[in-house]
């Protein structure tokens, strides 16, 4: 109801005249006026609508005032409505009190003052228009309570709600981290797997380069066991089968960080294998009393080649994890390279046992030939001179003996460097020292040689200062008649060959210079290496056992001086020889 709406007053009086007296005072208020005539109809009246006040005539047939008012009281939505009553009878003290018992706010008499009557409504009116106003208002608290409550319940429904789906959440997070725990986990695990092959990757390709870098397994499998502890063991151990047939211990390293240090004898007992055959996989040690006392586990792996039983390899570790398959495989194949490693060095001492009994051959077969070749020479020299001074040959017997003469020279340069080279190998190639003009050198080599070549011209440039170095003349005349000699079997006949001396700086150098084949450029690196000899060569034409330029090496460096040589296939080749000044 709206503060300003009109409200209703009840007026209850039997006479009709006495309800428009009522009417024309109260109507100035602007009230809605209900009228009812009884009692009962006042009851009705009630029952349908609220008022703001009742007017009740006291004096009424049937059902008076007091009777009507005690009905009104005992009903709980009229039981508070103001009601005055109005009588023009009963103004006794006893209707009073009784009106006024019966819940009146007023008890009137007629005749009625308007203004009082008018005033004393208003009151009323204005009452019920406040407490309407405040049950209203109460009324919209309690919506407003209500609204509250529906709200609150609703945010209960959403928390709990929000609730649930917090713990779901929550779940799923404790879901997918422990999937997130287990795949990482799994991930470590492979990292750890996986930096394991690489060092066990690192430890072959080291060991490989190890076992490689010498032929001396004396001394590369002490490092190859020291590299292994602590890389892939905390004890190892190689044994290698001796020349009784039975297993030797080569090496034993242990890693002095370990406390569990015990070494493994040469026959891995049963029980440090976990009772299982000998070659077999790696065995977790059975029992702490056993000969594996202190390791968790151990790996014997047999080094064989060729079906031989060669040695073994122990590996022992102390740690956590024990050995698995793959350290096993990676045992094996360090055993392959030892292996591999044994052979070589095994070959390689086969190689210098043939090596040592070619050069003692060489170096016997020398000797034995040299002394009647010394002989043979100085016989047909002596016949020579005799032919030459008696006469008495023929023609034919003259170029016999010169023949047999020219054969055994060249036997006897064989003979010779044969022998240079023996020395050369046993380190018995000495060099006297002495000062030597080489200018003198070359002009008398020139004098002695050109007479016997007639096939080629020998050009021989030296400066006018004297070259002098300390040496062995025999030696250095060797050197260069060598290189003569090279030159003249190297190329054609009618070509030309130069010998320039000059000074370089503190250096002689020489120069033997020719126009023949040359030497084709791959086969340079090698041409002082003994018994080397060039492809361009035309070996069964041209004579020569390849020891000529390694010996006049040997010679030039024993003298503190170098040989070198530069060539053009078809063109040429020209050596130099460099020695210091005295
Ligand atoms: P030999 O001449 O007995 O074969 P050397 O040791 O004197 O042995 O020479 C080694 C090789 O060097 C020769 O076989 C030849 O191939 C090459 N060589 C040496 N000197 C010359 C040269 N002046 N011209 C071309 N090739 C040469």
């Amino acid at each position: 109801m709206a503060s300003d709406s009109p409200v209703n007053i009840l007026l209850v009086d039997d006479h009709a005249e006495n309800l428009l007296a009522l009417e024309a005072i109260l109507s100035p208020l602007g009230e809605r006026l209900v009228f009812a005539h009884s009692g009962s109809e006042a009851l009705k009246c009630l029952l349908q609508q609220d008022f703001a006040a009742i007017l009740l005539d006291v004096q009424m047939p049937d059902m008076d005032g007091f009777e009507t008012a005690a009905l009104i009281r005992g009903r709980v939505r009229s039981q508070s409505t103001p009601i005055i009553f109005l009588t023009a009878i009963n103004k006794s003290e006893t209707h009073v009190f009784q009106g006024y018992s019966l819940g009146a706010v007023d008890y009137l008499f007629k005749p009625l003052v308007p203004d009082v009557l008018r005033s004393k409504v208003a009151v009323f009116v204005d009452l019920y228009r406040k407490s309407e106003e405040v049950r209203q208002q109460a009324e919209r608290l309690r919506e407003t309570v209500s609204e509250l409550e529906h709200q609150i319940s609703e945010r209960r429904r959403a928390e709990a709600a929000l609730q649930r789906a917090h713990d779901e959440l929550e779940l799923r997070v404790e879901e997918r981290t422990a999937g997130l725990a287990a795949a990482n986990h799994a991930l470590q695990t492979e990292i750890a797997e996986r930096e394991r092959a690489q060092r066990g990757l690192w430890f072959l390709a080291e060991a490989g380069r190890l076992l490689t870098a010498s032929l001396d397994y004396h001394t590369t499998l002490p490092e190859v066991a020291a590299l292994a502890v602590p890389a892939i063991a905390d004890w190892c151990a190689m044994d290698l089968v001796g020349e009784e047939g039975a297993l030797e211990r080569l090496v034993e390293v242990p890693d002095p960080s370990t406390q569990a240090a015990f070494p493994l004898p040469l026959q891995v007992s049963a029980a440090a294998q976990g009772k299982q055959p000998p070659s077999s996989k790696p065995r977790r040690a059975a029992s702490p009393t056993s000969a594996s006392q202190g390791w968790t586990s151990v790996i014997r792996v047999p080094v064989e080649l060729r079906g031989q039983h060669l040695g073994q390899i122990l590996c022992a570790t102390a740690g956590e994890r024990g050995y698995d398959d793959a350290d096993q495989t990676l045992v094996e194949a360090l055993a392959r390279r030892v292996a591999a490693a044994l052979d070589n060095a095994r070959l390689f001492e086969e190689a210098k046992e043939a090596l040592r009994a070619r050069d003692t051959f060489l170096s016997i077969a020398a000797h034995e030939l040299k002394t009647p070749l010394t002989v043979l020479v100085g016989y047909i020299e002596v016949l020579r001179r005799r032919v030459e001074r008696e006469g008495g040959l023929d023609e034919r017997n003259l170029r016999a003996l010169q023949v047999v003469g020219e054969h055994s020279n060249r036997l006897n340069r064989m003979i010779i460097s044969l022998l240079d080279l023996s020395r050369i190998e046993t380190g018995q190639l000495s060099i006297e020292r002495h000062e030597v003009e080489l200018g003198t050198l070359l002009r008398r080599l020139v004098e002695e040689t050109q007479p016997m070549m007639e096939q080629h011209r020998l050009l021989l440039h030296c400066p006018e200062e004297p070259l002098v170095i300390t040496g062995d003349e025999l030696r250095l005349h060797q050197v260069l008649h060598n290189l003569i000699q090279n030159a003249v079997k190297y190329s054609r006949a009618g070509s030309a060959i130069h010998l320039d001396l000059r000074r370089s700086g503190n250096e002689a150098l020489i120069a033997v210079r020719d126009e023949g084949i040359g030497i084709p450029g791959d086969a340079l690196p090698q041409l002082f290496s003994r018994f080397y000899r060039a492809p361009n060569i035309d070996m069964h034409r041209v004579g020569g056992m390849g020891i000529g330029l390694f010996v006049v090496k040997e010679i030039v460096t024993l003298h503190g001086g170098e040989v070198e040589v530069e060539s053009v296939e078809g063109e040429g080749s020209t050596f130099f020889i460099r020695l210091p000044l005295a």
